[in-house]
């Protein structure tokens, strides 16, 4: 058991306080470590204390760090050309032909950029462009950024301290623990999803260009719905001739099992955003989707510059999302994560029966929620033990995203039942205590 923090990383992180404004993430503002270096699924912290990276820096290193492929991939671009902005690559190019292949069919066209929000306005505007309409559709519970329209369609509590937001109509996320209706499924025939075509037309006068959902929710507490929701939402939508826009900036890169979380769900959107883990952790996000859509004027105009962005596409970025596809296809890194997952469920899927605290467990492949509550009848959120079981499981060698479990795909069953066995005694201890 390490004793936290260590003297480097608390001299550094005092230091560093000093130049580096907080509010980067509840957890590294209270929890005072410095990480210098990473290899697969371990990182290191300036002491040289070692821990499994269960959250796989933010689902960013989905390959693990500094997997040997990318280093070399990413070595020999080091020497060709960093940024050239707009213009195609070789890489760019590559790496369109190899998208177009493994994701579904029809997504046959992609936009680049480096940041979840930023990915998430333009796929909105993309959405706008072809409907020549501006009111947007989102669900509760969901997150898609902190910029100013990302954050009014999002419900998270942050986003929204900011101040006014811009005006959005906002469905029932189909949450079944926390059912808005207080049904069960399939009982409920979607009564959340039922109620959108009332709340669309309630919502505003205007028409709607389009609805963004999360196909699992993630930073909202990994909420996976009914098999037939997103189905019966995009008939809701497309009759009101609505675009369909699946957010997975979080969700895909074959975190679920599949390259897109929205193919569990036999649903094809308009337009897709995906990233988080397609670098490796280098930064590079998508906007994908048919080319008649993301064409549309004055998005996807030719010379009209509205879908630019000075480091989209960027040829390293480009040169890393390449790296991390042949790594998952030689790695076979699908069936690793649902397999992997298949265990997670086996392993946890008792919990709520197990310990007190614990309301609800859900997930999919290599991503899962663990919900805590103060009480199963009230199911009042518990944000505190959370905290606890944090600081535990790093004590022992464990970095989590409190309330989630994504470690990189390429995990060993070994690494994720040893990080399960400390998960699941600090839970046991914060629950004692
Ligand atoms: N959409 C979703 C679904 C996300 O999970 C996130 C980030 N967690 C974002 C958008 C925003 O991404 P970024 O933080 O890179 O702006």
């Amino acid at each position: 058991m390490y004793n936290l923090p260590g003297p480097k990383s608390s001299e550094l992180w005092d230091l560093d306080q000093n130049y580096v404004i907080a509010g980067r993430s509840n957890i590294a503002d209270k929890v005072h470590l410095v990480f210098e270096r990473g290899k697969g699924v371990k990182i290191y912290d300036t002491d040289g204390n070692e821990y499994l990276d269960f959250s796989a820096g933010i689902l960013t290193a989905c390959t693990g760090h500094c997997h040997p492929h990318l280093v070399k991939k990413l070595q020999e671009q080091l020497e060709k050309l960093w940024h050239v902005y707009a213009f195609p690559t070789p890489q760019r190019h590559e790496l369109c032909r190899q998208l177009t292949e493994i994701t579904p069919e029809g997504i046959d066209t992609f936009a680049f950029y480096c940041e979840g929000s930023i990915t998430v306005e333009a796929a909105l505007r993309a959405a706008s462009s072809y409907t020549k309409s501006w009111a947007y559709a989102a669900m509760t519970h969901s997150y898609h950024g902190r910029t100013l329209l990302t954050r009014s369609l999002g419900t998270h509590l942050l986003p929204k301290k900011f101040g006014p937001t811009v005006s959005a109509t906002h469905l029932h996320y189909p949450y079944c623990y926390r059912c808005p209706f207080k049904m069960k499924y399939p009982q409920c025939s979607l009564a959340c999803i039922e109620s959108a075509g009332d709340l669309l037309q309630s919502g505003t006068t205007e028409k709607h260009a389009a609805v963004i959902f999360e196909p699992i929710v993630g930073a909202g507490g990994i909420i996976v719905p009914p098999q037939d929701a997103w189905k019966r939402l995009a008939e809701i939508c497309r009759e009101k001739d609505m675009l369909v826009i699946a957010d997975e900036v979080l969700t895909g890169v074959g975190r679920t099992g599949k390259f897109l979380a929205i193919e569990h769900f036999g649903v094809k959107p308009d337009i897709t955003t995906f990233g988080k883990g397609l670098g490796s952790g280098f930064p590079v996000m998508v906007v994908a989707g048919k080319k008649e859509i993301l064409s549309a004027s004055p998005f996807g105009e030719a010379g009209g510059g509205g879908s630019s962005t000075s480091f989209g596409g960027n040829a390293l970025s480009t040169a890393a999302a390449l790296g991390t596809i042949e790594v998952m296809e030689q790695e076979k890194l699908l069936d690793n994560a649902t397999r992997l997952g298949e265990e997670i469920k086996q392993r946890i899927g008792d919990w709520p029966e197990k310990f007190r605290i614990v309301g609800d467990v859900r997930g999919m492949g290599l991503l899962w929620g663990i919900e805590l509550v103060k009480d199963k009848k009230t199911k009042e959120p518990d944000q505190n033990s959370w905290e606890s079981i944090y600081e535990i499981c790093l004590s022992n060698g464990v970095r989590l995203v409190p309330n989630r479990i994504c470690p990189p795909l390429t995990i060993t069953a070994e690494q994720l039942h040893h990080g399960l066995d400390i998960i699941e005694d600090a839970i046991r201890k914060v629950e004692r205590a």
